[in-house]
This record gives structure tokens, sequence and C-alpha cells, in this order.
């Protein structure tokens, strides 16, 4: 048996794959496959309809926001985001890669205040203490920083629009949309497969885009209201969608956002209590910012000779995707939503087990 700990794309609901593999012989009972078959069907834009509603009722999404569905990755946002709303002046929460790359592209729109950073320890901790200029259109944040296992695990009140990139904390917790202008994210971690990219935006946001946009890029011509495109100007990733339908459909039978939270509540606590009990490994991100979906670690550094000897060991106890990000080095357990509490346990008998021979 095989523990799935990619950091994305990552395991995904055993029963999504399975309805998946499904629509892809006969979708919907037409006889036809999901890949052979027109998006204007009335059974595809039943699944397109029923995907938001799951999004809406999911995360108690208000009316007055608009849930697209668009294509080109969290990182085709990036410079999406300040096409659309950055006309002078943006502030960006420097927590990693990612959200360094955000601001990077935000800077081809306008003026970038990165108002505080964390490289000076490698990005291992959420900074704090900074203040975001009232003259900002908006201010950018990354609430989960895949590579370097820190998250912001709370909606913060913030004097300007605040954008969060939440692919790969979204659903995994409730999060209060009221507090967020935009939240936007690649489907990849915890929502789905790759290929589909979700944003979820306040509509007066939308009515005050300034400048001269190509159509796709414009956000309104995904909401669009002649006729109503609701993610259906072009063609939509419809197979990625699919499985994000049947992924939000078991987040729902499991209880929903709050249930998750607690299940990985309990499956990051089983993994980083054994990181600080065993001698042999020891936790990269600051204990305050440590994040429920990815965990980071390395050897302990009397042991750092032993690092490629407890990787083959995991790897024959079924272990895979543990292999920390290059810029950390050491280990990373993505344990997302569909990461089983059995695979957590699995990794926590395999360090047990190394530290009983080794230490
Ligand atoms: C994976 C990831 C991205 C990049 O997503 P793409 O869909 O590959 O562009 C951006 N931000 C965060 C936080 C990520 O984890």
């Amino acid at each position: 048996m095989k523990h799935n700990f990619n950091a994305g794309p990552c395991v995904l609901p055993k029963t999504a794959v399975e309805a998946t593999i499904e629509a892809i012989r006969n979708f919907d009972n037409t006889g036809i496959g999901i890949l052979e078959i027109s998006h204007r069907t009335p059974g595809w834009e039943r699944v397109m309809a029923e995907t938001e509603q799951l999004w809406r009722d999911l995360l108690n999404i208000p009316d007055n926001y608009a849930v697209m569905f668009l294509g080109g990755g969290a990182s085709t946002q990036f410079y999406t985001i300040a096409a659309n709303f950055l006309n002078k002046k943006a502030a960006y929460l420097e927590t990693g890669v990612w959200a360094k790359k955000a601001a990077k592209e935000a800077k081809l729109y306008g003026e970038v205040e990165t108002v505080a950073s964390s490289a000076d320890k490698n990005y291992s901790y959420i900074p704090k203490g900074y203040t975001v200029p009232a003259d900002a259109d908006y201010f950018h944040i990354t609430t989960n920083n895949t590579i370097y296992g820190t998250e912001i695990k709370t909606d913060m009140d913030c004097p300007v629009n605040l954008i969060a990139d939440m692919s790969s904390d979204i659903m995994s917790r409730p999060v209060d949309i009221k507090k967020y202008a935009m939240i936007y994210g690649g489907a990849q971690k915890n929502v789905g497969p790759a290929g589909v990219t979700f944003a979820i935006i306040r509509k007066d946001l939308l009515e005050k885009i300034q400048r001269k946009l190509p159509s796709m890029v414009n956000y309104n011509t995904h909401v669009g209201d002649e006729p109503k495109n609701n993610s259906m100007y072009n063609t939509p990733p419809v197979l990625p969608i699919f499985v994000m339908h049947e992924t939000l459909k078991w987040v729902k039978s499991l209880g929903g956002v709050a249930a998750m939270n607690k299940i990985n509540t309990q499956k990051a606590d089983l993994l980083y209590n054994e990181i600080d009990r065993n001698k042999m490994f020891v936790g990269t991100a600051a204990k305050e910012d440590r994040s429920l979906m990815n965990v980071c670690f390395v050897m302990a550094e009397q042991y750092k000779e032993k690092e490629a000897e407890f990787m083959d060991f995991a790897k024959k106890a079924g272990m895979v995707g543990i292999k920390g990000h290059r810029s950390v080095g050491g280990f990373r357990a993505s344990i997302y939503n569909a990461c089983p509490v059995e695979s957590v346990q699995a990794l926590v008998d395999c360090m047990k087990e190394f530290e009983k021979l080794n230490a």
C-alpha cells in the first residue's frame, strides 16, 4: 500500500476518482464519455451549477460574491489580479516564493509595496506587526506557504481590500469570506486536479475595473450578463471541474469544512507531536505558524548523515512524495484533506521505527 504525501498534484478522495472514471466512460447516463461531449449539454450545465452551489454552501459565500472557474493555474491569477485591480499601488506580504512571484507580476501594472518579508529566515515564519498602507488598492497574502509549511490560520482584519492565494489550504477550514475581497487558487492541492483555478470575488470590485483589458483577462467576462457566461465564456476545463465537483461532494459528505478542519488538526497534531518527540527529527517552521497542510522537517543536527537512509526506509514502508522542496531540504509531508489519517499514522510509525533502529 502507498501513502501519498505529494505536495501537488496530490491525493484525491477515492470516491472522486471512481466517479470520474465512470464519467469518462458514460457521463450522466448519456452513453457518451465526459471527454467527448459538448459543454453546452444540460447535464454539464447542471454540473457547473452544482459545483458553484457546493462552493457557496461549503464556504458560506454571500450572494454579493462571484464564484469563477478559470484556466491557467494560480500563476495566471498573479498578473490577472493586478491587471484588474491594481490602479496605483498594491501591498504584498512576502511569505515565500509563491507570494514573491505574485508581487513580481503585479509590478508590471503599478507600484508594489512589500509590507513585510520572512526571507531573512528562509520563510520559516509568518511576519507580524507590519502596517498595511491605507492608500493601497489591495493587500495580497498567501495563506498557506506550501513549500515552507507555514500558514495564516485566521482571517485577518484589513484596512484595504484583502486578496488571498488559498491554493493549498482552501476548504481545509471555515473561512469568513466577508473579510476578503477575493480568494483564489489552483485546484490541485485541496479541491481537485490541475487544470482549473477558482476565484471568489466581491462583486463591487468587478464594477470598478478601470484598465482596458483583453476579454479573457477581464474578470467581468467570466461572470458576464449577456448571455450569462458563468465561467463558460470559452470552453471550461470540463474534466478538472468534474473532479472538483466530486471532491466537494466528498467534503460535504464528511460534514463540511468545520469537520474537515477537525480531522486536519488531528492529523497535523499526530505528525508534529512525533517530530517534537523523536530525537532524530526537527520541524523547520516556527511553532505558532505551523501549517496544517504541509509538514516540513529535517534530520536533527547529529543525525544529518542519516537523511538518505531515512528516505529509503520510508519509501520501503510505502511513503511517497515526502522529499522536501529543494529550498528547504529534508522532508515535507503534505497532508491535505484527502490524505487519510492512516497514512499519517503510517509515517509516524515509520519515524518511530527508524529511531529505534538508529538512535
Ligand atoms: C501550487 C501553488 C501555486 C501555483 O499554482 P499553479 O496552479 O501551478 O499556478 C501558487 N500558490 C500556492 C500557495 C501554491 O501552493
